[in-house]
């Protein structure tokens, strides 16, 4: 078991499917997509002219699936025609350039083999770019002495290589800020600022599917005691023992945020009323069992709702977080449910009860 802030799932969602720039600047994108459609388009009507009629209409059908998925891209649709048809019209464009023009027009195999490098997902990448290599230096072999073919079959590779080596590197620094921009880097958990995108998908499924989430409000009882009395850094051992425990109890598709402080939000999707009480409960035990630190025993107080007759994540917090107020006064250490009807529910398992 273990909360969903799983660092690949979540990453998935912010990089986009496309390749590296794709997840990047929209901009860079058209400019490469534009710039690329006139070239081809000039290309094709050149070759029509010169008599080289299957490469013309290659080129041509390539600019025409391009624009259309340019077109569906810019107005936020799934794209039509799938990105591995329209590369391999350009690949079988530049085989039959090679093959009508000659050797020197091998040299479109470099911009074409980085673009592919940068722009598809890493397996359609390396399939494209393994197919341009094969047949270039296949080319080069038939046409060239050994030692000329070798060589700049070998300049093909080292170009192919180092954006490889490149796009990763960058691929990678893509994925560490969105890891750092989503996350408390003190505990793992997610962010305040991902907790109301979380929050109003769950409440759009409530209203599409009519699936019911909850959210689970945690606060540290006493916990300015723990920081006068044990000091900061122990503190700092609490909020992270607590965030461990948590983790630990949750299921797979739980969502937990630091709201701040020491305070929590954990998110269950899928849930009906009674078991969010019964699992905010069994987090209450099992932290006040296991987060004890320095011989001083460590509760929570709980706030929870769920997103029953709830309208805007504002107000969802805001209930929960008028639970957790009635936890407290009530004398700390229990869960409080903010019931649709606006009247708290009981909990049958107070903390006297434990
Ligand atoms: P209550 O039972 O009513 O919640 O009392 P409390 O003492 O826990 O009060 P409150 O929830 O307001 O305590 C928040 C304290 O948490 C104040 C702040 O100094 C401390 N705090 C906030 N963030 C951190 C942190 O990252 N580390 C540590 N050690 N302390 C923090
Ligand atoms: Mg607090
Ligand atoms: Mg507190």
């Amino acid at each position: 078991m273990g909360v969903t802030n799983k660092p690949d799932q979540l990453l998935a969602q912010y990089s986009d499917i496309s390749g590296f720039l794709f997840s990047g600047s929209r901009r860079t994108l058209y400019f490469i997509l534009y710039t690329t459609f006139f070239i081809f388009l000039i290309l094709a009507i050149k070759n029509y002219y010169l008599g080289y009629t299957p490469l013309a209409a290659m080129l041509f059908a390539f600019v025409c699936l391009t624009s259309i998925d340019t077109n569906a891209f810019h107005k936020g649709r799934t794209l039509p025609i799938n990105i591995n048809i329209i590369v391999s019209t350009l690949v079988l464009s530049l085989v039959l350039t090679i093959y009508y023009l000659g050797i020197s027009t091998t040299v479109w195999a470099y911009p074409i083999s980085i673009a592919l490098i940068y722009l598809l997902p890493e397996k359609p990448a390396i399939i494209f770019n393994s197919i341009i290599f094969s047949f270039v230096t296949g080319y080069y072999f038939l046409n060239l002495d050994a030692i000329t073919a070798s060589r700049v079959s070998f300049s093909l590779f080292i170009t192919m290589l180092f954006s490889k080596i490149i796009a990763n590197h960058i691929h990678k620094l893509n994925q560490d800020l969105i890891y750092e921009s989503i996350r408390d880097p003190m505990t793992g958990a997610l962010n305040r600022r991902q907790l109301s995108t979380y929050l109003d998908t769950s409440l759009a499924n409530k209203k599409r599917n009519n699936i019911n989430s909850a959210i689970l409000l945690f606060d540290i009882d006493h916990f300015k005691y723990i920081n006068d009395t044990f000091g900061h850094d122990v503190g700092d051992v609490v909020i992270k023992k607590l965030v461990d425990t948590i983790k630990k109890h949750s299921r797979e598709l739980d969502i937990l945020f630091r709201l701040g402080g020491e305070e929590f939000i954990l998110l269950i999707q899928n849930i009906d009323i009674t078991t969010t009480q019964e699992v905010a409960e069994s987090l209450r035990k099992k932290i006040e069992k296991e987060c004890i630190t320095n011989n001083h025993p460590v509760t929570v107080s709980v706030g929870v709702c769920t997103s029953h007759s709830i309208l805007s994540s504002d107000t969802w917090i805001k209930y929960a977080d008028t639970a957790l107020y009635r936890a407290k006064n009530s004398g700390r250490n229990q869960v409080q449910v903010y019931s649709s009807s606006n009247e708290y529910v009981n909990n049958n398992f107070s903390s006297s009860n434990s």
